[in-house]
């Protein structure tokens, strides 16, 4: 049976071919079905009465129920001005009409009181209202005889001039429910509404648009959202649950000698967050299905420790384990870490990037055939096609953002026998939790929520371009401490050119102001040979160099604990999570840190807000939270959420996140009873996900 829900809109009265086009390209909506699920972003309120005498200059829409005292009509012409003063019961206000003066003066009567709506202004320092809309008081004495909160939709100059006004879209929203409404067919289970407490649809829909007061709005919002996230989260855990009966993985039940060895000769206790992960991984590790693990954790929050023990328990079993990293500079860091840790346990590894030499290449692809290098850690080179595993294990991936879907995929392919090795992706990019339920709805998230004792805050500083000398002061005071400073610039793609002349300059001029033979400073940029590069940073790392200019190749993981300063020009240019990652390179020490923050002369009010709390906040996790609420979630017009797997379209994440995480908890409980949603009860919800919107297995960015 057809539903009146795929009706089109043209057929509705008032909507002919041109205003069809219209709603399609601007709205996306073709059908009666898609016009009622479009939900006004805000309401006006017009349930309520305010005293005349507590309306402020900044208030919001008002609604005054006024006695008309007096009209006066001033000017000539297109100059005509009606000003009318209305009084309640606790003062006056002045009301000004500029346009459809006529019909004004006839309508209000003197003596009579009318409901006027409108937003207050401030002239001559006394508080009007330009324009209010007129209307006549119910008799019954509530505010309006007509709905009281009235839906505001998405709107744009194309729809306004097309004649497509706020008051048309309410009519065609009342007009498509009038004809459609019996035909909305309840999305959720009986069980779940009755459990969960939800409004029916028919409920919520009807009411998300003419809400009979502000608790059924309240309702019908609340019912909407849920669904939404549930509808999601229902997708995404029901692909997880597919995949981990389907993918096996390696067993892995032993601990191991080597683990053991590492463990004990540790000069530091593991935190709590450190041996929680570990106990979480190798509970993966034995299960006999794959790993597919995201671990977040602050800059310094102690990674890599997690990283190389977790490689020892695949040695432990039998097997080999890789750690790739983004950039070479990392890998080699990684690379003499963990030999230091690994010396204990007699393990061989080895590193490979794109600068190994040939001669160097062969004995280590030798002994990743025979298994005879039984951890490799590198870049990208460790997933050509000519390097060939015995038994891949794990594969250990540092911040996954840089990894694409196609070097994933290889990555699987160098499992032992055809078994993926199992996957753990380490970030240090701080994702709400909110947001990682979702971005990474079929993974699973460990989080290490605790720093190594010993870890002073990084003291956070925004100065503008004039404080220049101020700055270069106190580095030099710094220096003669014994510490080193780190000066970052931004190198953004699109003006590559522009950014390295940048950076020449600033080096020049700290040169000048730094000079030999008192102060050594080092560049280290991306256009350099790796050689080179190597050699700058080992000079800062060693101390040999006081100062280390660069771009943001030391954005990951480089450890130089004598380093307390990192200063970071043009910073309204770099996003706040690139920022928080450059702030981990200080504080490493025992010594208070600092991070400066230097700005141009232009900074919008955007981005200054953005630095502002930069300065405010120290943890990453409450950075993201702040930076998603800041941006929200789209603004006035547009409803976009860039970054998700589908359009929301009345959830938000970042303010709806309580709500998620119920939804997502009931999913949990949904798939244990019933994994496939094959049970009768659950048919109406297997429906809803056949929507090629859910259809989202490409999404996830890991497994
Ligand atoms: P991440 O990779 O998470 O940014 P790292 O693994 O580089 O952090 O660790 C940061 C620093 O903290 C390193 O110098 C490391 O040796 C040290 N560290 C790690 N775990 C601990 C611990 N439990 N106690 C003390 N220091 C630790
Ligand atoms: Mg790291």
């Amino acid at each position: 049976m057809k539903s009146r829900l795929d009706t089109e809109v043209q057929f509705l009265p008032g909507v002919g071919p041109r205003r069809a086009m219209l709603l399609k390209s601007e709205l996306e909506v073709t059908t009666i079905g898609d016009l009622l699920h479009l939900y006004p972003f805000r309401f006006i309120d017009r349930t309520s009465i305010q005293q005349i005498a507590d309306v402020r200059p900044d208030s919001a829409f008002v609604q005054i129920l006024g006695t008309v005292v007096s009209s006066n009509l001033t000017g000539k012409g297109q100059k005509q001005r009606l000003s009318v003063i209305v009084r309640d019961r606790s003062g006056e206000m002045e009301l000004i009409f500029f346009k459809g003066i006529k019909y004004t003066c006839e309508r209000l009567r003197p003596g009579s009181s009318y409901l006027f709506f409108g937003k207050p202004a401030t002239f001559n320092g006394r508080i009007n209202m330009v324009h209010p809309e007129i209307d006549n008081p119910s008799p019954d004495g509530a505010p309006n005889s007509r709905c009281t909160l009235t839906g505001v939709y998405s709107s744009t100059d194309k729809l306004r001039n097309g004649g497509i006004t706020q008051k048309v879209m309410n009519n065609l929203v009342s007009a498509a429910l009038a004809y459609a409404m019996e035909d909305i067919q309840e999305t959720l289970p009986e069980y779940v509404l009755r459990e969960k407490g939800l409004v029916p649809l028919k409920y919520a829909i009807r009411n998300i648009h003419f809400p009979s007061d502000t608790t059924a709005l309240a309702k019908s919002q609340y019912r909407l959202k849920w669904e939404e996230f549930f509808l999601l989260q229902l997708s995404l855990l029901k692909q997880k649950y597919v995949r981990s009966r389907s993918a096996q993985g390696i067993r892995m039940p032993l601990v191991g000698d080597a683990f053991n060895a590492c463990y004990k000769a540790l000069p530091y206790d593991l935190t709590g967050a450190q041996k929680r992960v570990i106990k979480e991984i190798r509970s993966d590790m034995m299960s006999g299905c794959q790993m597919n693990r995201l671990l977040q954790g602050d800059v310094g929050s102690g990674k890599t420790m997690v990283a190389v023990l977790s490689a020892l328990i695949a040695v432990g079993n039998g097997y080999q384990a890789c750690i790739m990293a983004p950039t070479e500079v990392l890998a080699q860091q990684h690379f003499a870490d963990l030999s230091k840790y690994l010396k204990p346990t007699g393990v061989r590894c080895e590193l490979l990037t794109g600068s190994t030499t040939k001669a160097a290449r062969r004995p280590i692809h030798e002994g990743l055939e025979d298994g005879s290098v039984q951890i490799i850690i590198g870049t990208h080179a460790l997933i050509e096609d000519d390097v060939v595993f015995k038994n891949l294990g794990l594969a250990v991936v540092d911040e996954q953002h840089r990894f694409g879907v196609e070097q994933r995929a290889r990555l699987w392919s160098k499992g032992a026998s055809g078994i993926p090795p199992h996957i753990l992706v380490m970030t240090a990019t701080p994702i709400p939790r909110t947001l990682a339920m979702t971005l990474y709805g079929d993974l699973d998230v460990s989080v290490i929520d605790e720093m190594p004792p010993g870890r002073k805050p990084v003291k956070t500083i925004l100065i503008g371009d004039g404080k220049r000398p101020v700055l270069y002061n106190f580095m030099k005071r710094q220096i003669s401490l014994g510490r080193q400073v780190f000066i970052v610039y931004p190198l953004i793609f699109e003006s590559e050119k522009l950014d390295y002349q940048n950076l020449e300059s600033g080096y020049e001029d700290i040169v000048s102001r730094f000079p030999l033979p008192q102060y050594k400073v080092a560049i280290v940029h991306g256009q350099q040979t790796s050689e080179v590069k190597k050699f700058n940073m080992d000079a800062f790392a060693a101390g040999r160099a006081d100062i280390l200019v660069s771009t943001t190749v030391i954005e990951v993981g480089v450890d130089v604990p004598n380093a307390t300063v990192i200063v970071i020009e043009s910073a309204e240019r770099f996003g706040l999570a690139q920022l928080h990652q450059l702030r981990g390179r200080v504080g490493r020490g025992s010594d208070e840190s600092f991070c400066v923050l230097m700005h141009g002369d232009k900074v919008s009010k955007e981005s200054r807000k953005r630095l502002d709390l930069m300065c405010a906040t120290e943890n990453g996790f409450d950075l993201a939270e702040a930076d998603m609420k800041m941006r929200g979630p789209g603004d006035l017009e547009g409803t976009q959420q860039s970054g998700l797997p589908v359009s929301l379209r009345i959830a938000s994440l970042a303010h709806d996140g309580s709500i998620l995480s119920d939804a997502r908890s009931y999913a949990e409980h949904v798939l244990a009873q019933d994994p496939t949603l094959s049970k009768e009860e659950n048919r109406p919800v297997l429906l809803e996900l056949w929507d090629e919107k859910y259809d989202i297995r490409d999404f996830s960015k890991i497994s």
